[in-house]
């Protein structure tokens, strides 16, 4: 069970979760509890790094490390009943954040901060979270210790601020985590692991949905649920059509074109190791734990929803290339999508008619100016005779596996927009035919994923 930073907002909360894995664990299940920071912290050390290297003020560190211990001894107050184990984990957090300031005003002097530094500072919110959420259950009368992510088995790659576990890892934590299962609540640090050196690496931000995946697939877990605020994964995002639902089932693939579309449930990296070793994933919510939430599965039957969900893309921007000599010419696109990389913009769509004649293409909103002025360097003196940026659109994803090999979904789709007169402005359908994508005007967008969540019926509850 993994508990998002909302999950373990303060102490109060904690103590909410504490006494939900307990009952869990009560009806005979056997769990490891895989931490966040609380809400907001790891943004805040991010930030106050940062301003100690630009600044080089230490008095800015002191009053940050004064906050920040103010709060975890207040989440230890509320989420722990025994006096002397809040003392026990008050005295652990103040050694802990000892530390920290150490780091912070030697950050200060040196006025630089690289990527190692960036990853030890980082990965103070959960270490100081962790130890919390075990003094919560010893008070409720349940034996738990906690871990950073190394000392749990987790070794990873150099590579900083997005660093990859190494295969090794899967037996370290099997060996390290497996024999407490049974009497025990072991609590892990999400986010944070080290390298094979010993020195702290992070999974990359919102990483502990990955760490739980990664402990879950070493402990061969029955499932791994990831504890957000949410419901579930939902029909669409309920602040545009409030009749969004979460869906009950889901396959790997679906969740995943889901979070390309920044459903941001799941992240793809977060539940590889679930699916490269079947491992179903639930999607629940901590304060409704009674609602079922979405179960995350390898195959599904053939289910009758063809379309599972609708998702919108928004801050994004449209390129349009065009130009006769780019007519059977070889090696345009090649040339338009190198340049676009070596300008480091990142392409969200991608669509060429059977004509030749023009490329559109649809970049995140910020990379537009760098790729419109990419591309024109590129093409100086050549067969590209317009490019034309777009920057008021959005891109609707419908998605669902049940859509491959059925005839008339694209036909419903767009029947669909074009009775609510929703201009369409680009196109595209992958051949696995799990998405058909379409960027419409920004002020359209609204309209379009609300009339496609009706017209598919996920306005209804499963
Ligand atoms: N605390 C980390 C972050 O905010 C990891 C996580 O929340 O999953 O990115
Ligand atoms: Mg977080």
């Amino acid at each position: 069970m993994k508990f998002g930073g909302t999950s373990v907002g303060d102490g109060i909360r904690i103590k909410h979760v504490a006494e939900l894995a307990k009952k869990y664990k009560e009806q005979g299940n056997e769990i490891v509890l895989v931490t966040s920071a609380l809400s907001g912290v790891t943004d805040a050390l991010l930030k106050n790094a940062m301003d100690a290297s630009e600044t080089g003020k230490t008095s800015g560190v002191k009053e940050f490390i004064a906050d920040l211990t103010k709060q975890h001894h207040k989440a230890a107050h509320e989420a722990i009943n025994t006096p002397s184990l809040i003392e026990k984990v008050t005295n652990n957090i103040d050694q802990r954040i000892e530390e920290l300031e150490k780091a912070l005003i030697g950050i200060c002097y040196l006025g630089e901060l690289t990527a190692r530094s960036i990853d030890y500072i980082s990965s103070y919110g959960e270490r100081l979270t962790a130890p919390i959420i075990s003094g919560s259950f010893n008070s409720i009368g349940l034996d738990s210790c906690s871990f950073t992510g190394g000392e749990a088995g987790i070794v990873t790659t150099d590579e900083y601020g997005n660093a990859k576990p190494l295969e090794e890892t899967y037996d370290l934590v099997k060996e390290r985590i497996e024999p407490l299962l049974k009497d025990s609540i072991s609590v892990i640090c999400g986010f944070i692991a080290q390298n094979k050196a010993g020195i702290i690496t992070t999974l990359g931000r919102g990483g502990s949905d990955f760490t739980a995946s990664i402990v879950g697939a070493a402990i061969k877990a029955d499932e791994i649920w990831l504890w957000k605020e949410v419901d579930g994964i939902m029909t669409t995002d309920p602040n545009i059509v409030p009749e969004a639902q979460p869906i009950p089932v889901i396959s790997y693939i679906e969740a995943m074109e889901l979070s390309y579309f920044g459903a941001k449930v799941l992240h793809p990296r977060a539940i590889e190791p679930a699916i490269r070793h079947g491992i179903p994933v639930r999607v629940k919510n901590t304060f409704h734990p009674e609602v079922p939430g979405t179960l995350v599965v390898k195959d599904q039957k053939q289910s009758k929803d063809i379309v599972k969900a609708v998702t919108v893309i928004k801050k994004v921007a449209l390129i349009n290339i065009s130009g006769a000599g780019m007519v059977g010419t070889i090696g345009v696109a090649a040339r338009v999508f190198t340049t676009l990389a070596n300008a480091g913009v990142n392409i969200v769509m991608i669509s060429q008619g059977s004509s030749e004649a023009n490329i559109s293409l649809v970049v995140d909103g910020s990379h537009l100016d760098s790729a419109v002025k990419a591309i024109k360097a590129e093409f100086k003196n050549g067969i590209i005779k317009e490019i034309t940026p777009d920057r008021n659109i959005s891109v609707v994803a419908v998605v669902g596996a049940g859509m491959a090999n059925t005839p008339g979904v694209a036909g419903r789709v767009f029947g669909a927009l074009g009775k609510a007169r929703v201009n369409v402005i680009m196109i595209s359908q992958g051949s696995s035919q799990h998405n058909i994508s379409f960027a419409v005007s920004e002020e359209g967008s609204k309209r379009a994923v609300s009339v496609l969540h009706k017209e598919f019926g996920l306005d209804k509850a499963k």
